[in-house]
């Protein structure tokens, strides 16, 4: 018996969006995990987070999650500096909450297809359970990945969630270009952004 059922979700959110919210709510809902940690990472290997600060990331996500109770955001990443390796990450959660509770790392399909390329993914494979969303009729894309992994292939749990085409990459370029983010990040979230400049765009909803 798991003492406590801890979702993680792990990203750059740069910015956060609807479909970072969506695959978490989802597995919080299908999982019956009790409350969902969101991780901004610091800097993320082989990819360059441009046009938002750290600190105004993490002060997207908190905003974001502002209206869940079961939401809660960790600054762990950010104040450790340096790449962010969510085995690193895994092993301090594992400490504090105890190897009794579960931990399940929740991420996207692009991101369950990328696994193989990370630091050490047989060693996060041993500390968590990878939840691999995708939409209704995708999961048996992630088989392949289950199969390449043997006996730790049970560690990787398919959920099926309703596909959101929303990316950071298009919400930047959107708000760059002046278009409207509206419907694809929450209004905190816009607002936040257009007050302070991030991304370097000015105030058009
Ligand atoms: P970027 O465009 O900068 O790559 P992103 O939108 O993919 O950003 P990340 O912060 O890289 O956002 O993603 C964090 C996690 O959320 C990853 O596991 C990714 O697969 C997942 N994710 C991102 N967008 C979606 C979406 N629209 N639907 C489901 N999962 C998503
Ligand atoms: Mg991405």
């Amino acid at each position: 018996m798991e003492t406590t059922r801890l979702g993680i979700m792990g990203g750059t959110f740069n910015p956060i969006h609807f479909g970072h919210l969506l695959i978490a709510e989802e597995a919080r809902q299908q999982l019956h995990l009790d409350r969902i940690l969101f991780i901004p990472s610091y800097a993320t290997p082989n990819k360059d987070i441009c046009g938002a600060t750290a600190e105004e990331r993490l002060a997207m996500v908190r905003l974001a999650v502002d209206s869940n109770p079961h939401f809660v955001v960790s600054d762990m990443e950010i104040r450790r500096k340096g790449p962010s390796y969510t085995v690193d990450t895994l092993r301090l959660l594992r400490t504090v909450y105890g190897k009794d509770s579960g931990l399940y790392f929740i991420s996207g399909t692009d991101t369950i297809h990328d696994l193989p390329n990370w630091h050490k993914p047989e060693d996060v494979l041993r500390l968590c359970y990878f939840v691999g969303a995708s939409r209704p009729d995708g999961t048996e894309e992630i088989e392949p990945i289950i199969t390449k992994y043997g006996d730790l292939g049970c560690k990787i749990i398919p959920l099926a969630v309703p596909e959101l085409e929303i990316s950071s990459t298009e919400v930047r370029r959107r708000l760059q270009a002046g278009l409207s983010v509206r419907y694809m990040i929450p209004d905190n979230v816009a607002d936040f952004i257009y007050k302070n400049g991030v991304y370097q765009c000015v105030h058009k909803k």
